[in-house]
């Protein structure tokens, strides 16, 4: 967790280390009230200062899905500050069973160009039914 904090430049605090712990123990996507759950004895202010610092140096990305559902997720290793590679080669899938949102890895996604657009984000989203529940 340390080596991934200072790999994205962040300096290591005991609190950052125990939030990434937390995303680091579920496999899928997580909203902020499960980071919550996890941690004891926190600071609310703190908690989401961190969550976007975490997101704003390419650690976790966040995930908005139709209903208005907020997930986060780790990024990829290749992810930066404010460049989040996944958006280029990335799926999020949301189950209709059991409501996880999977983040899946494309071979291929359809590069859009548009002469006059500056595309900053450009996500491919789905829903269905998961493996697990299949
Ligand atoms: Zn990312
Ligand atoms: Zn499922
Ligand atoms: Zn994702």
């Amino acid at each position: 967790m340390e080596n991934l904090l200072r790999k994205k430049g962040l300096r290591v605090t005991p609190f950052r280390v125990s939030v990434l712990e937390v995303f680091s123990r579920f496999k899928n996507a997580i909203d902020t009230a499960q980071i919550e759950n996890e941690l004891d004895n926190f600071d609310r202010i703190t908690l989401y200062r961190t969550l976007k610092t975490f997101i704003e140096s390419g650690l976790i990305h966040e995930i908005v899905m139709p209903g208005d559902i907020k997930k986060l997720a780790l990024c990829k290793e290749e992810c930066h500050h404010h460049e989040h590679e996944h958006n280029h080669q990335h799926l999020h899938f949301r189950c209709n069973e059991c409501d996880e949102v999977f983040c899946l890895e494309l071979k291929e996604f359809p590069s859009v160009k548009f002469p006059k657009f500056k595309i900053d984000r450009l996500e491919i989203q789905g829903t269905g039914v998961c493996g697990n529940c299949r």
